[in-house]
């Protein structure tokens, strides 16, 4: 049954089952987040060394409690994925990214990351291509990044959400690969434009047999005919392998940490310029 909240919101039955206070109080926070304004989106670009350009920007939402302090992604987003909030707070961040950087100019292309429970509702590419045509962006400048944290080679309703969102023209990045345990069978099941190396990679590659493994994983999937990203970059160094290795795409507080748009760190047109 349903459980009545305070002030007689509804809540999510799912809430029944978080533990403790803790968690249904942030619950609460995120059931009521993007009426209240606590949400908002801070940006990363991904940049193409090679080129010195930006190749796109990523998207990472970050959360206000009632006191005004962060809470981190790594806290509420598993929260809004048990409680079903999620599905609410990743359209408002598609919907807010597409205005705030392709309506805005602010880059060509733009990446939202996108959950598993958003991937079981059938209705989801419909939302997608409602926005897209809402604002009259081409849907080649979206790209939905999802991650190895579930399996989805297994999961034909997902894998049907997946497919309707290509055909829209929505490119699919495969995030943090490396790290889940469904690993190769994704790349089989899935046609991705995209894959990021998760950053655990790059950072043990100062040994040399981390060096040897992470190359390993870059003939495989650029054998497969996809990009690559690398994750993580903070140092010199690390962009020296990332150009020994020929790897035009990388993100990074070396490259350039999230902002919000308009942020202290960006200025007009150059807000995102490697
Ligand atoms: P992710 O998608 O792998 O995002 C990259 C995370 O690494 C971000 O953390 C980013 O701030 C951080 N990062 C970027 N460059 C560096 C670097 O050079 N060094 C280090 N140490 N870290 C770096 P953040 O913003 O805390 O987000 C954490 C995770 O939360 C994300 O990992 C993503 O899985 C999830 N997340 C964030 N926003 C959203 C969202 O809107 N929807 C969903 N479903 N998940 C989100
Ligand atoms: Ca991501
Ligand atoms: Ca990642
Ligand atoms: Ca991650």
């Amino acid at each position: 049954a349903k459980a009545n909240g305070r002030n007689g919101t509804h809540v999510f039955d799912a809430q029944a089952s978080l533990t403790d206070n803790e968690d249904r109080n942030l619950a609460v926070i995120l059931e009521q987040a993007v009426e209240r304004d606590h949400l908002s989106l801070v940006y990363q670009p991904i940049i193409d060394v090679e080129r010195g350009s930006v190749h796109a920007v990523e998207t990472l939402m970050r959360l206000r409690g009632a006191d005004g302090v962060p809470i981190p992604p790594s806290i509420f987003i598993p929260v809004a994925e048990r409680t079903g909030a999620i599905i609410q707070l990743g359209r408002w961040a598609i919907r807010t990214a597409c205005a705030e950087i392709l309506v805005a100019g602010v880059a060509n292309k733009v990446s939202v990351n996108v959950s598993a429970v958003q991937l079981r509702e059938a209705s989801f590419p419909l939302f997608v291509a409602g926005v897209l045509s809402e604002m009259k962006l081409s849907p080649s400048s979206l790209a939905l990044e999802i991650t190895e944290g579930f399996d989805i080679s297994s999961d034909s309703k997902m894998l049907q959400t997946v497919s309707a969102l290509q055909r829209i023209g929505v490119e699919i990045w495969l995030d943090d690969f490396g790290t889940g345990y469904a690993g190769l069978s994704w790349l089989q099941a899935v046609e991705f434009t995209l894959v990021k190396i998760d950053q655990r990679f790059l950072q043990s590659c100062e040994t040399e047999e981390g060096a040897k493994f992470l190359q390993d994983i870059l003939h495989l999937v650029r054998n497969r005919g996809l990009s690559v990203v690398l994750e993580g970059v903070e140092t010199s160094e690390q962009m020296a392998f990332l150009r020994k290795v020929n790897v035009p795409l990388a993100q990074g507080y070396y490259l350039g940490r999230p902002a919000p748009v308009g942020g202290a760190q960006s200025r007009g047109s150059a807000r995102f310029e490697a």
